[in-house]
């Protein structure tokens, strides 16, 4: 009979350690943590993405710069020499001409190199934009990871006494009846169940009147169970017998 009633004990303890266990699987850090890793990999793509536009665009910016280099020293020859005034005058009129083109050329590429240089400027901005971003997010990461942490620590902690005092509360147990408790446990989750006022604590089902008429006439240290549950039921002076 005491052994029962040490088994309620036992219950009680296995019952919190499934709780932590449960805890322990469903901290909401682990979700939290999740979800910053669907936000980093997504992150990690977009700088992949924005190195690689800097990149082109940096290479489209020295092409641009080495076009418009080329026509300002054409340019430059040109006007060289026609201020020395050499050669005839149809081929001065023609140097004009030629002058007067590569202006409106060099014009051109200018304008189209402003525009690869504000593209530049924008990729750029972009690019350290989203740098600060995963700055910031693995500054997250570290805060809940640490949380989470602590908190797995603060409940490893609670099982590693509740298993030591488990330890010493199955000590001297009866084996059969602990064996038995341990087969119905791992099959319902429980394996005992106060009855409290004709009620079977583990499934909460009033029992018939037969049943407690049976349970009644069996002998303290007889193992009875729930008819409803089959978990172990243990009588105290609250059972209502
Ligand atoms: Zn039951």
């Amino acid at each position: 009979m005491t052994d029962q009633w040490r088994l309620l004990d036992v219950q009680a303890v296995d019952t919190r350690l499934d709780q932590i266990a449960h805890r322990r699987r469903t901290l909401p850090q682990i979700a939290e943590l999740a979800a910053l890793e669907g936000r980093a990999t997504q992150l990690r793509d977009q700088v992949v993405g924005a190195q690689t536009l800097a990149g082109d665009l940096q290479r489209e910016l020295t092409k641009a710069e080495a076009d418009v280099e080329l026509v300002r020293q054409r340019a430059a020859r040109d006007q060289a020499r026609l201020e020395a005034g050499q050669g005839g005058h149809k081929e001065l009129e023609s140097l004009q001409h030629e002058i007067a083109t590569l202006q409106r050329r060099q014009s051109d590429l200018e304008d189209a190199e402003l525009e690869v240089m504000e593209r530049l400027e924008t990729a750029t901005a972009e690019l350290e934009r989203l740098s600060t971003e995963q700055a910031s997010l693995q500054a997250q990461v570290d805060d809940v990871t640490a949380a989470r942490r602590t908190q797995e620590e603060e409940l490893d902690a609670e099982r590693e006494r509740l298993v030591q005092q488990r330890a010493g509360m199955v000590a001297g147990l009866d084996a059969p009846l602990l064996a038995l408790y341990e087969k119905v446990r791992e099959a319902t989750g429980v394996g005992a169940a106060m009855l409290r006022s004709r009620r079977c604590e583990g499934c909460r089902l009033e029992l018939n009147p037969q049943d407690i008429q049976r349970i009644r006439a069996a002998a303290p240290d007889e193992v009875v169970r729930c008819e409803e549950c089959r978990r172990i039921l243990v009588r105290t002076g609250e059972s209502g017998l």
